[in-house]
């Protein structure tokens, strides 16, 4: 960075050329008052308090002024407070002065550049025309807008434009009636606003606050409980309760940003439905137990199912140290590989896939490259609900140039910034990317040196690209080719590109051919190895990374490490100290299936939801009723646990010490904010005791820190992993050893973690999904996701966010709805061939014709009683994106 020298106040300062005389000096602690900068924002120079002297310039705005080499700058030059002092006497003419009432008294902008340039009341009291104009709007659960205390800075406004990219806000009407106003004017809740409160977070006044706020009396770093972003966060405690959340702008991830659940999700932590004690199950009744006598219970129990008759869920939204506990006490105590995670109903097929291609399953950039890119291609993928804050980056991308193209069956948010939106048929990827692979390389679009120097197989896929010509491509897609072709061009041609893809890639029966048909693009572009450039998985929940990362997989040991592989297994079996199983376990789909075959006697699971979350659920319930034993370890008593033999109470991630492993593979910290709720434990705890009360050794642990430095040893991509290291920002595997700085990016210069080195091409073919429509079942349901809520509700649906989101809405297209005479609002019964769900319905064009959609937050409407049981035969994962429905008018 180019340097210059200025002379502020008679103090010489080397400054960074570009960097705006305000930001110059309020770096060097000279303050100069403000109101509408903000440091994540564009400079607006409205609010005329920074003015500054400066030599030869006269006065001006600082904030919007670069400092140039010599400059003569005067923060306390008369002739500049003047111009301060009348645009502050202006300010407060139309601003109430109830400072002792207001919310953000304290805490307000306007209270300190007062107390700074100074007040001379009574020519205030003679200019005062302050009346209270507007009404407040309270229809936000989470937060207030008074528009008679705005000052006018617009920062509300650039913040929801140029970081989060909604454009909500704006400047209506003009002169003395300016305000700020939603879009089309109406109350906050029924506007396009994402109540991410990014807008509330920065106003300088009390005109946009949170509702009910507790000031708090310590803040503790940690990490978002919810997506796999990994946002960081600071907890903020008051009387052993959390009382908010707000950002950690130290944190590379977000920079302090936050989506609706990050910041306002936390009212399930104190809930009153916590569980606080052991339940044993008697008389078909829970009853409280000690923990002695619970875990006594299940130690007694479990001795009598060691063997593959045992299966384990692990969590992701547990910790590492959690599921590597979990996973160790499976593999070394109960003599089985049989475990398994909800990454198999999300991303199994993201680490087959991209394992065969590449080497390594996992997200191959950082989230921080994205506003980098030249080309941005999201498929199957609803970013802005599923993954809100990287949905920020993406669009920041398109402000800085990139190109975006959005293939979904729906028209989401992000189409709104899209050059093209392909609205393709689910279950139709393969012949998307296939097709757009067969154009590319027809038109000489494709990076032969990148192919020669760092590929295998690319004649086999060459010869797999004349299985889609345009025609049939056309024809499975439902996109027209010409879109087909241009949205090819900008994606070979706009270098660096990044695809993104989420669960509309992985739930099919042919989502590892998804996947692999993403990584063929990547390799045939080139677009993989460099910065902003190569495959990105979004992974769903906190740490279905980490989950998988620590062997929580029926065929791994922490680090991927094969169970069949001897080596791999004489070094865990060294280290451990037992005998290990050598064959494969089974995975989570086949569990179920184990249990009703009779092969499954006994199920340990860990903060899952599968009564709700599993495809075919009612098959499920089927499988969990046989079961001889079944102990659930959760926060709540959720659908599944109510089938439980025992409830273990496990603390939340706000009780416990841990680390996350984040989309981009990240490493990050989870602090103890607040002590345990009740008696409830932290899982990897509760399973050590369990595994003591079996006779175990190797399960004293006297912190997860302890765990962590047992994780580091036997596993080469966390070796150089430890909190100290990972204490303000975490670290991005692989991080083989304690000096290795971490993987920003994956498979640099095209040199692949395969054995060979390289890419490897894989022919496809288009498979169609499992179920389509047909005469009785016309229409086809697609599954997908709110803003508000998050997985099975278990958590997002104990507060406000209910208030912003609080039932299920079919997404179905007006010539459906007007073909089945039904109208915005109805209640309809969805039925598949599986079973029969009630909802209401929101008619709206954004859905295809033939297509309606459900989410599955919601236990009153079970979208997963109709899901497809077709697995993928690779990932094993169920087809959750692609069944045939049909649909009844029904009563309320
Ligand atoms: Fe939490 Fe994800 Fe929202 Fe970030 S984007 S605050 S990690 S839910």
């Amino acid at each position: 960075m180019e340097k210059v020298k200025v002379n502020i106040d008679g103090q010489i300062i080397e400054a960074d050329r570009g960097k705006t005389v305000l930001q110059v000096a309020l770096e060097n602690d000279i303050y100069i008052p403000h109101l509408c900068y903000h440091p994540d924002l564009s400079p607006a120079g409205v609010c005329r308090l920074c003015m500054v002297e400066i030599k030869g310039k006269g006065v001006v705005t600082s904030c919007n002024t670069p400092v140039e080499d010599g400059m003569v700058i005067s923060t306390e030059s008369s002739e500049a407070k003047k111009v301060q002092k009348v645009s502050l006497e202006l300010l407060l003419t139309n601003h109430p002065f109830d400072c002792l009432t207001c919310d953000q008294s304290t805490e307000c902008e306007l209270q300190k550049v007062t107390h700074f340039i100074g007040l001379d009341h009574d020519k205030i009291e003679k200019l005062r025309k302050f009346e209270k104009r507007y009404d407040v709007d309270e229809s936000n659960p989470f937060f207030t807008y008074d528009p008679n205390l705005c000052i006018l800075c617009g920062i509300c406004v650039r913040t929801c434009d140029e970081i989060v990219g909604v454009n909500n806000l704006d400047f209506a009407q003009r002169g003395f009636d300016t305000v700020v106003s939603t879009f089309g004017n109406k109350p906050f809740v029924e506007s396009k606003c994402a109540s991410c409160a990014e807008c509330v977070v920065r106003c300088p006044v009390g005109a946009l606050r949170v509702k009910n706020r507790v000031v708090p009396t310590k803040k503790v770093k940690s990490t978002c409980v919810y997506c796999g972003v990994g946002c960081g966060i600071e907890l903020e405690i008051r009387a052993q309760k959390v009382v908010g959340i707000s950002g950690d702008r130290e944190n590379p991830v977000n920079n302090g940003q936050l989506c609706v659940k990050g910041r306002f999700g936390f009212e399930f932590i104190n809930h009153k439905d916590r569980l606080i004690k052991p339940l044993i199950k008697k008389n078909g009744e829970f009853v409280e137990a000690s923990w002695d006598e619970a875990l006594n219970l299940i130690a007694e129990k479990f001795n009598q199912y060691r063997g593959d008759s045992f299966a384990a869920l692990s969590s992701a939204k547990a910790t590492n140290e959690d599921n590597y506990v979990i996973q160790k006490f499976v593999r070394a105590v109960m003599q089985t590989n049989n475990i398994d995670h909800c990454a198999r109903l999300c991303h199994a097929p993201t680490v087959a896939g991209l394992a065969q291609s590449f080497g390594s399953g996992a997200m191959t950039n950082s989230i921080g490259e994205i506003k980098n890119a030249g080309c941005i291609f999201a498929i199957g993928t609803n970013t802005t609900y599923a993954h809100p804050v990287i949905s920020f980056e993406m669009k920041k991308a398109v402000k800085n140039g990139a190109k975006m193209i959005v293939a979904n069956p729906k028209e989401i948010e992000l189409c709104e910034y899209a050059d093209i939106f392909l609205q393709h048929i689910p279950g139709s990827d393969v012949a998307l990317m296939m097709g757009m692979a067969r154009l590319i390389y027809e038109n000489g679009w494709w990076d032969r040196d990148f192919v020669n120097e760092h590929t295998e197989n690319f004649d086999e896929f060459v010869k797999s690209l004349e299985n889609f010509d345009p025609e049939f491509v056309e024809k499975i897609t439902g996109v027209p080719i010409d879109k087909i072709k241009a949205a090819a061009e900008i994606y070979a041609t706009s270098r660096p590109s990044m695809i993104f893809y989420a669960m509309g890639i992985t739930q099919h029966s042919h989502g590892t051919d998804n996947v692999l048909a993403t990584s063929n693009l990547a390799m045939l572009t080139g677009n993989i190895g460099r910065e902003s450039s190569g495959v990105n998985p979004l992974r769903g929940q906190n740490n279905v990374q980490g989950a998988g990362d620590m062997g929580a997989l029926p065929n791994v040991f922490p680090g991927y490490q094969k169970v069949d592989d001897p080596e791999a297994r004489r070094k865990f079996e060294k280290a451990w100290g037992v005998s290990l199983p050598d064959k494969p376990g089974i995975t989570h789909t086949e569990i179920f299936d184990g249990v009703l075959d009779g092969k499954i006697k006994a199920l340990y699971q860990v903060g899952e939801n599968p009564v709700i979350s599993e495809a075919n659920a009612s098959h499920v319930m089927k499988a969990i009723e046989k079961l001889e034993f079944f102990v659930v370890q959760d926060i709540f008593l959720t659908d599944t646990a109510k089938y439980a033999d025992v409830v273990l109470p496990a603390t939340s991630f706000a009780e416990k010490d841990g680390t996350f492993t984040n989309t981009e593979r990240r490493v990050q910290r989870v602090r103890k904010a607040i002590n345990p709720v009740g008696e409830s434990m932290p899982d990897w705890k509760i399973t050590s005791e369990i595994a003591k009360r079996m006779g175990a050794k190797g399960f004293d642990y006297e912190s997860p820190a302890e765990i962590m430095e047992e994780i580091a040893e036997l596993t080469p991509i966390y070796g150089g992993i430890t909190y100290e290291r990972i204490d303000r920002v975490g670290l991005q595997w692989p991080c083989p050893s304690k000096d290795h700085p971490g993987t920003k990016y994956l498979h640099k210069d095209g040199i692949f973690k395969t054995a060979s080195k390289k890419g490897i091409f894989k022919p496809l073919s288009y498979r169609p999904p499992y179920e389509l429509p047909d005469a009785a079942y016309p229409l086809l349901l697609t599954t997908d996701r709110s803003l508000y809520h998050f997985h099975t509700g278990t958590m997002t649906r104990k507060g406000g966010l209910s208030i912003l989101h609080g039932h299920e809405l079919v997404n179905i297209n007006p010539e459906d709805a007007k073909r089945y005479g039904l109208e915005d609002g109805d209640t309809i019964k969805v039925i598949s061939r599986r079973g029969t769900v009630k909802a209401k319905i929101m008619v709206t064009e954004k859905i295809r014709k033939g297509i309606i959609s459900m989410t599955f937050h919601f236990s009153e409407s079970r979208t997963n009683l109709l899901t497809s049981p077709a697995i993928d035969p690779v990932a094993k994962i169920p087809e959750t994106k692609v069944c045939a429905v049909r649909v009844e008018k029904a009563e309320e």
